[in-house]
């Protein structure tokens, strides 16, 4: 049994607490290794020599901490598929889909080597005479990040690299279903010249979250995660004078006019309602068909699809469309919901429920589920289920169907299909949702813009990764200056217009 470790100044350093999560190989059910979970005295260390590391680490200049990122990007893409297998070994996913959630990462990193230029203050010569005004940014000092396990490269990456190249020391705690990656990971970091003590991987649970959330050397917290948990960290984060942005759950819509094409309609939702298990917070979880006839002829399309899935371990290979769900419970809890819409009234179209794979009896995995006439009051469609089911919600109208996603609780990603350019304009433009694909299931922006949901999606201000995740982990600090030749007034006394 492997015992995993926390990654402090730069070292694997053994946990102290004597307590530890199993990590679980998802495909068979066995524990495949144990990770630490920090005491409050072993995180309040790691931030202490986090924060002893900052200022040399923020004074370095801008250019040479991106260079840092240009060899952190080329060592990841290096390793690349050594971090793929990594990721399918702890949460599951295939191996294609593992190199994406790499990939996704990486390109966060990429951007992050043009910081210098993004990273520049404002600068107004002769706001009034004689004066110079100008505004620079810079880093909060210690930071952190709370990551889930569903993107266990993806998401790491999105936290650390905006943060450590405006100068700030991050502690990365990672979902402990998952740690393995951010420890490689911070290891490639080191390699590429981060110092020691700038990225602190430190695993753990609520308690060493909570000594996060209460440390004062903290600044900021990055979170990424369930709804219940988002909320709860932004309160106490917030509560303790931290800037915090917390993104939580989805449940993503995805509206099928009449006039789309409904081939290309049924293959996006198999892929982004089945991709991962449906453990991505971008899956679309619900579609809506607009009119009986579309709804008919896209259950038609659907089944097929559905009933073609590959499920299986990701060393399985290519042929695999996906593999298990994170745990157990994660299992029971999917089962569970299936079960409820069936007592609910939905129709259950497809039943993933008694799946079984031969060998692999006693790993986590779910068949695939296709509902029908599923309704507003129903749990599967209230709850975020996490898994591979799809539920039809239909709709008599556009309108109907906009207010469905306008009224959801969630507003993470949603889309639509239509082959009207007006009807997708109005779409984007009035829907309340972060995230908007036309004739795009998932789509989840490059990382030259920015990510986030709204509603209870997203607590906080500012979105992850591009320029706002550069804005978050920065504070502005702006000079009005003058120099007295030529000014022979006495001094002020009240705000003076610059006149
Ligand atoms: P989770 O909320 O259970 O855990 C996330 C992190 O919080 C982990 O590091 C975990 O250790 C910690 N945590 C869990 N319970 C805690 C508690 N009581 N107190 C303090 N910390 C706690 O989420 P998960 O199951 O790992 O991930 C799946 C969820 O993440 C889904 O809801 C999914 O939609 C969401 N997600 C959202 C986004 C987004 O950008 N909006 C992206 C990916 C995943």
């Amino acid at each position: 049994m492997q015992e995993l470790t926390h990654f402090i100044n730069g070292e694997h350093v053994k946990g102290t607490s004597g307590r530890f999560a199993d990590v679980y190989n998802p495909a068979t059910g066995e524990i495949q290794a144990k990770v630490p979970l920090a005491t409050p005295a072993e995180m309040d260390a790691a931030i202490a020599s986090a924060a002893a590391a900052q200022p040399a680490w923020a004074a370095t200049n801008p250019q040479r901490r991106a260079r840092v990122m240009m060899k952190f990007a080329a060592l990841i893409e290096e390793h690349m598929d050594e971090l793929a297998e990594l990721v399918s070994r702890e949460h599951g996913k295939t191996l294609p889909d593992a190199r994406g959630d790499v990939q996704r990462g990486l390109e966060v990193v990429e951007v992050c080597m043009g910081a210098p230029a993004l990273l520049k203050g404002e600068y107004m010569n002769d706001g009034g005479p004689g004066i110079d005004l100008y505004s620079m940014r810079q880093a909060l000092g210690v930071v952190a990040g709370i990551t889930p396990f569903n993107f266990p490269a993806m998401i790491p990456l999105w936290k650390m690299a905006p943060a450590l190249v405006c100068g700030n020391a991050m502690i990365l705690k990672p979902s402990e279903r998952v740690p393995s990656t951010s420890l490689r990971l911070a290891e490639l970091a080191m390699e590429a010249g981060l110092p020691a003590g700038v990225l602190q991987v430190v695993n753990g649970d609520k308690e060493a979250v909570d000594t996060i959330l209460d440390n004062e050397t903290i600044q900021a917290v990055g979170f990424v995660g369930s709804t219940p948990i988002a909320q709860y960290i932004y309160g106490r984060a917030c509560s303790n004078g931290k800037r915090a942005q917390c993104f939580g759950g989805a449940k993503n819509h995805m509206i099928i006019m009449p006039d789309a094409d409904l081939d290309k309609a049924a293959d996006a939702l198999v892929g982004a309602g089945f991709g991962a298990a449906g453990e991505r917070c971008m899956a679309i979880s619900v579609a809506v068909p607009v009119g009986e006839k579309t709804a008919d002829a896209l259950i038609e399309r659907l089944v097929p699809r559905i009933e073609k899935l590959k499920v299986g371990p990701y060393t399985a290979g290519e042929g695999v469309d996906y593999g298990p769900v994170i745990t157990s419970a994660a299992k029971q809890r999917i089962n569970g919901l299936v079960n409820s819409g069936v007592e609910q009234g939905a129709e259950l179209v497809v039943d993933g429920r008694n799946f079984s794979l031969q060998g692999y009896e006693d790993g986590f995995f779910v068949g695939p589920s296709l509902f029908d006439k599923v309704t507003k009051d129903m749990d599967i469609y209230k709850e975020e289920i996490f898994g591979p089911v799809l539920s039809t919600v239909r709709a008599k109208t556009y309108d109907e169907a906009l207010d469905l996603v306008m009224t959801n609780n969630y507003g993470n990603g949603t889309a639509i299909f239509t082959a009207d350019g007006d009807t997708a304009r109005d779409f984007a433009n009035r829907v309340n949702v972060g995230m908007v694909g036309i004739n795009f299931p998932i789509p989840v922006p490059l990382s030259y813009f920015t990510f986030g949901g709204w509603k209870k999606s997203a607590f906080g201000d500012l979105n992850q990764y591009g320029p706002d995740a550069l804005r978050f982990y920065t504070k502005t600090k702006t000079v009005t200056a003058r120099w007295f030749s030529g000014i022979k007034e006495g001094g002020e006394f009240h705000f003076k217009a610059m006149d």
